[in-house]
């Protein structure tokens, strides 16, 4: 069986994968298995050069790489060549510093049972991990998270969504390319080769709707595997009255329209307090105007803003913004498909509020819903009306009072003046509160250790025939023991001498 992979921007068949059935997947994850023992044995120093041949690798294919994701996204060139360098990034850091992030820890004992042991806690990988991945980012996304599991001595394969499989295959390809071992596989098929492997592998790290996410956190609880999850969110962006209104509209466009607005940390509502919101408005309104849309080529930087990836999504956008509409919120630019394949118009919406599915759904589309705003207090409590805590925003010149509002906001990330770019904070860590997630990625040493099972070894380094405490039990020796425990356990004078 195979899935034939379209163009968002015309329909246009470029590629097909195969349907990878359950049983291909289970012999796929049991070939990894045995080739993972001496990818761990090797050691951080011949994994991470493998990964810089990779890193190598993935520049000298940007081109390609970026063409092949573009036929099946619908991207615009300009982020269509966001993605390997992000992959870059992510090996540099984690194989610089990913060795001193696994070194084993060797604390001293902390009383007197471990006086004379040797104690160390051993970073050792899950054998394999499992990566699902969506269609928004095919590249980024399942490097981000097989990078550090390499490193970490895991072997890694990647289910890359069934819309877009083909870049992910392509940038896997490197892989055995470059003749490193064979601990890095991709899977092509949908929901059920997913479900195949969430059974075969010994860690999921998921990324992509909440629906899907709990179903594979179902799956993973029924095998007692754990699993990472990184879902939807409903990101919102604050405009205080002292903000840079230029920046912050700059800003709110780019955050809000990027990638068509499929980012799981899309800005996807905008709160402004009332004495700056008609400027700010007008001037997110000038912007929208000035986008151009439409299909761009190879190396063209002609268009800003793509096609939505699949009809399914074109189709909530566009409910999102019809059914707004409706409920009396008006479309100051945009509110309509445009033109051929899954292409929707850039649209600022004013007059929203939260009856409305633009401001509590995740819509994941070019559009900037934009709510007034008494004051802070009222934008905090705003923000926070949502299942989903992804990620926000918040523009003040006062930082100061930026971040204060921003340990307000429930969300696992909050950028002051600034979109997205908690995701480039590698020694932090990305993750999504309440619906919008389970567990992180990043976040320096917990990047890499997140894929190991730690492990404690306790040595003894006094090796006398028996201890203390081992059979046989004799009245002597079991008081003189008690008092002793007593006197080392107890915190008073009274108490440690045993005096009632
Ligand atoms: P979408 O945003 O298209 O709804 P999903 O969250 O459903 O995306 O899918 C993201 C990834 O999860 C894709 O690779 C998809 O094939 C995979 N997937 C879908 N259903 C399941 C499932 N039940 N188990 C495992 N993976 C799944």
């Amino acid at each position: 069986m195979s899935i034939e992979v379209r163009s968002p921007a015309d329909g246009s068949v470029v590629g097909v994968v195969t349907d990878q059935r359950p049983d291909e997947v289970t012999e796929a994850v049991a070939r990894l298995r045995e080739h993972q023992t001496s990818w761990e044995d090797a050691g951080f120093p011949e994994r991470a050069r493998w990964l810089r041949r990779y890193r190598d690798w993935l520049l000298d294919n940007e081109d390609d790489l970026a063409r092949i994701l573009q036929s099946e996204t619908g991207k615009p060139w300009a982020e269509a060549t966001m993605e390997v360098p992000y992959a870059a990034d992510v090996i540099n850091y984690y194989s610089k510093h990913g060795e001193r992030f696994l070194t084993d820890e060797t604390p001293r004992a902390h009383g007197p049972m471990t006086l004379t042991k040797r104690q160390r806690a051993v970073h050792r990988p899950y054998p394999v991990v499992g990566v699902i991945t969506p269609w928004n980012f095919p590249v980024a996304l399942s490097l981000m998270d097989a990078i550090p599991a390499l490193l970490a001595g895991a072997a890694v394969v990647v289910k890359p969504s069934e819309f877009t499989p083909l870049a992910t295959s392509a940038a896997l390809a490197g892989w055995a390319e470059i003749g490193a071992p064979q601990v890095l596989t991709c899977l092509t098929g949908a929901g059920e080769t997913g479900a195949a492997l969430v059974d075969a592998v010994d860690y999921v790290q998921f990324t992509g709707s909440t629906r899907t996410g709990t179903a594979i956190a179902r799956r993973a609880a029924d095998r007692l595997i754990p699993c990472g999850l990184e879902l939807g969110g409903k990101d919102p962006m604050l405009v205080l009255s002292d903000a840079d209104l230029d920046r912050a509209a700059n800003a709110a466009v780019w955050g809000g329209i990027c990638n068509s607005g499929q980012m799981c940390t899309s800005v996807e509502r905008i709160y402004v307090e009332a004495p700056v919101y008609e400027d700010f408005v007008n001037r997110v309104v000038t912007q929208v105007r000035e986008l151009r849309q439409g299909s761009d080529s190879p190396d063209g930087f002609r268009y800003d803003v793509g096609a939505l990836a699949n009809q399914a999504q074109a189709d909530i956008v566009r409910r999102h913004v019809d059914e707004a509409i409706e409920a009396g919120a008006k479309a100051l630019v945009g509110g309509k498909p445009a033109g051929t394949g899954t292409f929707f118009e850039p649209t600022v919406l004013v007059d929203v509020d939260h009856s409305m599915a633009c401001m509590r759904e995740e819509t994941f589309g070019p559009t900037l819903p934009i709510m007034k705003v008494a004051d802070a207090d009222e934008a905090v409590r705003l923000a926070n009306d949502t299942p989903y805590g992804l990620s926000a925003t918040v523009f003040t010149r006062d930082v100061e009072h930026g971040e204060r509002i921003a340990r307000r906001l429930e969300a696992g990330a909050v950028n002051v003046n600034d979109v997205f770019t908690n995701l480039f904070a590698l020694p932090l860590p990305m993750a999504g509160w309440k619906q919008s997630g389970m567990g992180a990625r990043n976040g320096g040493a917990h990047g890499v250790r997140k894929y190991c099972r730690t492990q404690a070894i306790v040595s003894s380094r006094v090796t006398p025939k028996a201890e203390p405490m081992w059979y046989p039990y004799r009245p002597l020796r079991g008081r003189l023991l008690r008092r002793l425990t007593r006197f080392v356990m107890a915190r008073d004078l009274r108490r440690r001498l045993g005096l009632r």
